[in-house]
């Protein structure tokens, strides 16, 4: 195959607002790596913050965005690998890890130190063609569509591995607060994995699609804190309570709606810090956790429950020229479900 010397991308020039689609050089894949054609990129809120260099550690320009990348394999790099040309693969936020240090060896792989980020301190999926690392790339099942996919890489095995660690078994009752990119994701997992669940927003669409999704009980939390209906609902609590809103207060009400002995699980990042009751912590014996997207073992299962039609993404297609316009409805909350870019 030939490649062509230049493609278009999406590249963060500087950190800032904006980014700008144009030609940059095709990289060769080195070892243990995979030139990918991209065909389909979820866009993350986290692509907004890398590009606005919005966390401490901050990303260096020149770099493409994106994690959510799904393509097919065109070239290998010296060396054995696990994946062929024409496989479809997909780039995911832990894009690498070193394999070796006590994170990755007690299979703890997203907490490794040396952990190399997809569309932050390497080149993402905001592009005709990506780099992976064929060690630590997603394997997309057959037959499935490559824009409907893309939010499974990053919301979606996020969600589910925080639905895993909130160590709830079936038949127990799941709160999941925020329905948004990640928690409309998270009501459909949580059901398709037998918890009873209870949705919580503050906007009554949100809370129908939930409801639509396979929640049982859903509360409006515009006009208070909705921790009493769900003690009420629930006789006592949900056993666990993912947090997906990005509003400080969530995080504090979630403390009053879990059960004694419950688990709270914190998938969303808002800056800053929330108001916590200490007694209430220490009187229900509460777990609060923080979860940060899945190992490659999470992203096979969260891909595996998609393709096996429990999960359906809600996504609107775009373009790669539409990624200025996406971030600014992104800033302003605008967006529903997910955007991703079809090549
Ligand atoms: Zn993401
Ligand atoms: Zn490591």
């Amino acid at each position: 195959m030939t490649f062509p010397e230049k493609f278009t991308a999406a590249v963060v020039d500087e950190l800032g607002p904006e980014v700008n689609v144009r030609e940059i050089e095709l990289p060769t894949p080195g070892p243990n790596q995979a030139l990918v054609k991209l065909i389909a990129s979820g866009i993350c809120h986290t692509d907004l913050h890398a590009a606005e260099g919005d966390w401490p550690v901050k990303p260096k320009p020149p770099f493409i965005p994106g994690h959510e990348g799904v393509g097919e394999v065109v070239a290998l790099g010296p060396g054995e690998h696990t994946v062929a040309e024409g496989d479809m693969v997909g780039n995911v936020w832990l894009w690498s890890a070193c394999g070796h240090c006590e994170h990755c060896r007690t299979g703890w792989e997203t907490l490794c130190n040396e952990a190399q980020y997809g569309g932050y301190n390497v080149n993402g999926s905001f592009g005709q063609y990506m780099l992976v690392d064929t060690r630590y790339c997603a394997r997309i099942p057959e037959g499935v569509d490559p824009v409907a996919a893309a939010p499974i890489l990053c919301a979606g095995v996020t969600v589910y591995k925080g639905l895993k660690v909130t160590d709830t078994r079936p038949g127990q009752f799941v709160v999941i607060s925020g329905v948004g990119g990640l928690g409309h994701l998270a009501v459909q997992y949580a059901v398709a994995m037998g918890r009873r669940v209870i949705a919580v927003d503050i906007a009554d669409e949100k809370l129908e699609l939930a409801k639509k999704h396979g929640a049982e009980f859903v509360v409006n939390a515009k006009d208070g804190d909705p921790s009493q209906a769900i003690l009420e609902y629930t006789g006592g609590g949900a056993h666990g309570v993912l947090v997906t809103a990005v509003h400080p207060q969530a995080f504090a009400q979630a403390i009053n709606m879990a059960r004694k002995g419950g688990t709270i699980v914190f998938n969303g990042l808002p800056p800053g810090e929330f108001p916590a009751n200490i007694f209430n912590i220490v009187f229900k014996g509460l777990t609060i956790r923080g979860s940060i997207v899945g190992t490659r073992q999470d992203l096979e299962e969260a891909l595996d429950f998609f393709a096996r039609g429990k999960i359906h993404p809600t996504v609107t297609e775009c373009k790669l020229d539409d990624v200025n316009s996406v971030f600014e409805d992104m800033r302003h909350g605008k967006i529903d479900g997910r955007m991703a870019i079809r090549f």
